[in-house]
């Protein structure tokens, strides 16, 4: 089922995140941190892993148009369905995310990186480790800023927490939050800074070696270039005989030991001196056999009269070393106009590395030397260049991001700056090149994320460690008082639980809920006593209840009701032991006469003193004497002697008649009672209401033979 809530809140924010991520934060190099991310992370938290894809997707499509490369389609989609899965399984967002890095997302990315970017080794763990901590980074945003919504926001069906998380956990996880953020913003922006600090650094050393290494090699050149002219005008002006020449060649050439060989030559171009002698032979040169006149610095000093210095050439005649060759006319004394010669001096091209050694406190820099015509003069050993042979460079790497100026001599395709490099031209065109290799800095770089991550770990270990005792202080109490508070008692064992370094709310709490407990029990002692006594009192008004509904309230005899109720139980048992059963109805004589003449109170003293007599008359615990109503009596008598109950009945009507009854100090009554009478054997009709006609028409026989009887039937039983 859709939830088109979570659809249109997926595509909302999955636009926002496109939008921040059209514009990643520039870091060193090519590197970027991305921030739009955080919004398929609050996606994910909120409506799960599918909808979470959706608002990756559009997220990754905003990193697409601003980098040119789709590895953002793979890794980041399916980081945002894992944060979604972990978010149903209640695994905390930020936990997750670390977990996905270190086991899918940085080996993805490594892979992805080692097959598709072409990059040298030394970027590879750099940029595998940035997007680790990028995805940290914007995961911990998204899990605050979802902490940090209002609870009344209001999404339907929002993914719910299943399991009620501890205090413990909820604080580590706070904690870590928190950490993560202020550590890795922190972490990338000094991170930034000290690295844009150390290219300024990086920068200047290069400048100041090329500018150290570009005076050092044009003084020595220029030292050199004075040296030939200086010669050639004193060789100019003394005016001497060139048979000694030679001599003062050699001399002169020991004055300037960097020359690799100094000769003179005609306006033929023939030699005519060369120092060392040695290494032209005397015979060529006494022979004027060896010419010069093809040679550049010949033509350039003799025909343009020109001090000259060449671009670097293979030397011939003097050995084949490569060499630089200084060159300048020479004048007759008397001719200043048409040169006579030349003298010329050929540079050592080794002694540039010594140029080089000095700067060497540089350990880490390399010089390139070339001429005008792009040919290495001289390279350091690093560089394996061979001399003359022409410089091949690129800056194809200056699309890589940084403040330097980068150069690459070998991997001339590689998008990859090699060197960082500052160039120094030298007055006679000549370039000097000092480089740096590039991939230090970047080792250093690495090294800083490294840090980062490791302080990261160590400051989660620590936070995990700390939160652990911290709400332990809370967390231990509480539970302790919350198992102890049904054993609680008058003693104070619960307080044994808390020490010093629990929590003052804590132990308030723990101290209020005991007095709580002790005003509960003396409460609860109270009630109990309390309830004891409502039970007697209860038990009372119910004895009173009892009696008030079966017996008779004036006379103290049971009721109608009582003994219609106790009838069949009576009639059953003298059917079982096969017993007669007697059933009298008893009447007063002209009562209403009594009333009449003495008074309703007298009335009620004869039923009283009627109901005593017949209480002790008929007083065995089986027989019922009832008020049956009025002055109406109901006597029934079970297991009775069915041959002596007429008598019995007959001496207790005569006893009524007999006793005088006290109504007042002067005044006796005497009353006359009449009875109808049925006996049976057991196993007569138990229909109540069959016996009573039976003995009313006894009692009313009674009362129409003059008042004052027994009537007595004997019933048959049926069986
Ligand atoms: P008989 O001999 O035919 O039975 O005549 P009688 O007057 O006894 O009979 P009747 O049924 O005419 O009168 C019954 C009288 O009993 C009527 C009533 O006032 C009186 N009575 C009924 N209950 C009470 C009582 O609780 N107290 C008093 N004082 N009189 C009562
Ligand atoms: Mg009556
Ligand atoms: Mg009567």
């Amino acid at each position: 089922m859709i939830n088109k809530q979570h659809l249109a809140f997926a595509f909302i924010l999955g636009l926002l995140g496109l939008l921040v991520n059209l514009y990643p934060i520039p870091l060193f190099g090519n590197q970027q941190l991305i921030i739009g991310n955080l919004f398929f992370v609050i996606v994910a938290i909120f409506a799960g892993p599918w909808y979470a894809l959706i608002t990756a997707l559009l997220c990754s499509a905003g990193l697409y148009l601003a980098w040119d490369s789709w590895h953002m389609f793979l890794l980041f989609p399916l980081e945002a369905i894992w944060l979604g899965f972990a978010r149903r399984r209640d695994v905390y967002s930020l936990f997750a995310d670390i977990c996905f890095w270190l086991l899918l997302g940085m080996p993805i990315f490594y892979l992805f990186a080692e097959l598709v970017f072409e990059l040298p080794d030394s970027y590879m763990t750099f940029i595998t480790l940035k997007q680790g901590i990028n995805g940290m980074l914007y995961t911990a945003l998204g899990s605050i800023i979802v902490t940090l919504l209002p609870s009344g926001l209001h999404i339907k069906d929002r993914v719910s927490t299943q399991k009620r998380k501890s205090f413990n956990a909820q604080l580590t996880y706070t904690f870590t939050q928190i950490l993560t953020l202020a550590l890795l913003v922190s972490a990338f922006i000094f991170n930034n800074n000290s690295i844009n600090q150390q290219q300024i650094d990086v920068k200047r050393n290069l400048d100041d070696s090329a500018n150290h290494l570009g005076l050092a090699t044009q003084t020595f050149i220029d030292n050199h270039i004075r040296a030939i002219d200086n010669a050639a005008r004193w060789l100019s002006f003394t005016d001497q005989n060139t048979s000694k020449w030679q001599g003062l060649l050699t001399k002169l050439h020991q004055s300037y030991p960097y020359f690799i060989s100094m000769l003179i030559a005609d306006e033929q171009g023939l030699i005519t001196a060369a120092s060392p002698i040695s290494r032209l032979g005397k015979d060529t040169l006494n022979n004027k056999s060896l010419s010069i006149k093809d040679r550049h610095y010949f033509q350039e000093a003799f025909y343009n009269q020109l001090s000259f210095i060449s671009p670097a050439f293979l030397g011939r005649g003097f050995g084949n070393d490569p060499i630089v060759a200084i060159s300048a006319p020479l004048y007759d004394s008397r001719d200043r106009i048409k040169p006579r010669g030349i003298i010329e001096g050929s540079l050592n091209l080794t002694k540039f590395a010594q140029i080089d050694e000095r700067n060497r406190e540089y350990q880490q820099q390399a010089m390139v030397l070339v001429d005008e015509n792009n040919l290495v003069i001289y390279a350091s050993k690093s560089l394996e260049m061979t001399p003359l042979t022409p410089l091949k460079s690129s800056t194809i790497g200056l699309k890589y991001k940084t403040s330097l100026d980068m150069i690459n001599f070998n991997n001339l395709s590689s998008s990859s700056p090699e060197f960082a490099f500052s160039k120094y031209v030298l007055k006679n065109g000549w370039s000097l090149y000092v480089v740096m290799p590039f991939s230090p800095l970047i080792k250093q770089v690495e090294q800083q994320y490294l840090t980062t991550f490791t302080i990261l770990l160590f400051a989660f270990v620590t936070t995990v460690l700390l939160i652990q005792v911290i709400s332990g202080r809370l967390t231990e109490p509480l539970e302790s008082i919350a198992q102890k508070f049904n054993q609680w008692g008058k003693d104070n064992k619960a307080l044994e639980q808390l020490n010093d370094s629990t929590p003052l709310e804590i132990y308030t709490l723990s101290k209020s809920i005991q007095q709580s407990k002790q005003a509960l029990i003396s409460y609860q002692l109270e009630l109990e006593e309390k309830v004891a006594i409502r039970t007697i009192e209860l038990e009372d008004a119910n004895a009173k209840l009892q009696s008030l509904a079966e017996k008779d309230e004036l006379t103290q005899l049971y009721n109608r009701r009582y003994a219609e109720s106790h009838f069949p139980a009576i009639h059953d048992m003298c059917k079982r032991s096969y017993a007669a059963l007697a059933f009298c109805i008893i009447d007063i004589d002209h009562f209403k006469q009594i009333n009449d003449t003495y008074g309703h109170q007298a009335g009620d003293t004869a039923l009283i003193k009627l109901a005593q007599l017949m209480k002790a008359y008929f007083k065995r615990d089986t027989d019922i004497v009832s008020r049956y109503g009025g002055e109406e009596f109901l006597i029934i008598l079970p297991q009775c002697n069915a041959l002596q109950v007429e008598q019995h009945l007959d001496q207790f009507r005569e006893q009524v008649h007999q006793t005088a009854i006290v109504i007042n100090e002067s005044l006796s009554i005497n009353i006359s009672i009449s009875a109808g009478l049925v006996i049976s054997n057991a196993g007569y009709i138990n229909d109540i209401d069959h016996w009573f006609k039976m003995a009313d028409l006894n009692l009313y026989e009674a009362k129409a033979a003059g008042r004052n009887k027994v009537i007595s039937t004997q019933l048959a039983s049926d069986d």
